[in-house]
């Protein structure tokens, strides 16, 4: 693909989608400089972005999002012509609980982003009767902003009127409105994507995947809420920043673009899936490898003293059912048509490699994962 050379700043790049981002860009773009705004919280790593430390066009930045002031700062110091926007609060367990941070980042963040980019885009070079500067603003959004779905409902598509469930999709829903707002009032060049559940390298261990894949390491029960038959559309981290990358080369400016894979599971048949590939890997390794896979099963007996069910080949027998999810959401499924169709875009990784390759990096990390739990 050929496109422009970019200066981004890319919030909350110290994350789990972030840094898969961050990897990716600089891998496929190296002559871009990327300027990572991260405020480090529970959930952001500076770990995450060591594979780019030594790049020459990466600068990290400690800092927080709502600082207005030094978001203009890096703008102009940087020269930055595009924000893609990942740093929010992100686990809707935590919005349940604690609310403030999820209004504070996710929509007081992306406020005081927007007034920044507006500032320094369009109302200095406007204020020395200039033309605004070059620039897009990338607003990375979720499919929870539309609610729920009846098990035999059509995905959602970009078209759907927002019906937020949880304080998180609520305020991502805010957000959003802020956004196309910014666009409409000011003509601030901006798009959005509305993505379905991500997966793979980096995922904090609190999240469905990786907490499975931990605690079977530990022999510790696996937790599935209510009857574990909501429905979720999963889709491997990279091909999401591909799908960014499509909507910043080739998408309209104010637009939204659905990013999914036409890939529904309950939440008990994903559980099930990675416990058959848990044993399978603890009893014969040689059956799975997709990438080399460095470890054999007696290896991993000895890297995992704790995995006895693993090792016995029954870690679906940890699977233990909790109360539900207060205002669970049933079913999330995205129509990605629009972005398929007018952008290209189909994910390059199936949910058998995508899972293959997110169990072996979990399993070969461990120094990444221990420290978080
Ligand atoms: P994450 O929780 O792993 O990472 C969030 C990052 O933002 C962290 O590095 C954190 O330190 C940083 N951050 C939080 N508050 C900040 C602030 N005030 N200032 C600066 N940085 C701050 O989240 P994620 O799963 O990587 O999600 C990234 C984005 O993608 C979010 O906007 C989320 O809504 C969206 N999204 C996530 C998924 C998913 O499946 N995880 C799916 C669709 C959309």
């Amino acid at each position: 693909m050929t496109q422009k050379q970019r200066n981004i700043l890319v919030t909350g790049g110290a994350g789990f989608i972030g840094a898969n981002y961050v990897h990716y860009w600089l891998n496929q773009y190296p002559n871009d400089k990327i300027v990572v705004l991260d405020a480090l919280t529970y959930a952001g790593n500076r770990d995450n972005l060591t594979p780019v430390d030594n790049h020459d066009n990466f600068t990290f930045v400690h800092g927080d999002i709502c600082n207005s002031q030094l978001v203009e700062t890096l703008l102009s110091k940087y020269r930055l012509d595009t924000i893609v926007h990942f740093a929010a609060e992100s686990h809707v367990d935590r919005s349940i609980t604690d609310p403030d941070a999820f209004i504070e980042t996710n929509i007081l963040g992306t406020y005081s982003l927007l007034k920044a980019a507006k500032k320094v885009w369009i109302d200095e070079p406007k204020s020395d009767g200039k033309l605004p500067l070059p620039h897009r603003f990338h607003h990375v959004s979720t499919d929870e902003v539309y609610g729920t779905l009846e098990p035999n409902a059509p995905a959602f598509t970009e078209e759907m009127a927002y019906a937020p469930n949880s304080p998180y999709s609520a305020s991502k829903a805010a957000s959003d409105h802020l956004v196309r707002a910014y666009h409409h009032t000011y003509g601030l060049e901006v798009t959005t994507s509305n993505c379905s559940n991500n997966y793979g390298p980096y995922h904090f261990p609190e999240k469905l995947i990786p907490l499975i894949i931990t605690n079977i390491l530990h022999d510790k029960p696996l937790p599935i809420y209510g009857d574990g038959q909501q429905v979720r559309d999963w889709l491997y981290v990279a091909d999401h920043a591909r799908g960014i990358d499509l909507v910043l080369n080739k998408g309209q400016s104010g637009e939204s673009y659905n990013i999914g894979g036409h890939n529904e599971w309950t939440n008990i048949d994903i559980v099930e899936v990675v416990c058959k590939l848990m044993n399978e890997y603890f009893i014969d390794s040689s059956l799975l490898s997709t990438i080399n896979f460095p470890l054999s099963s007696s290896e991993l007996k000895r890297k995992f003293p704790q995995a006895t069910s693993a090792a016995e080949g029954k870690s679906e027998s940890l699977i233990t059912f909790v109360t539900d999810r207060v205002g669970h959401d049933r079913r999330y499924a995205i129509d990605a048509t629009k972005t398929n169709n007018e952008l290209g875009y189909q994910p390059k990784e199936s949910f058998e490699t995508g899972i293959k390759a997110t169990v072996e990096w979990y399993l070969t990390n461990s120094t990444w994962w221990r420290p978080l739990l």
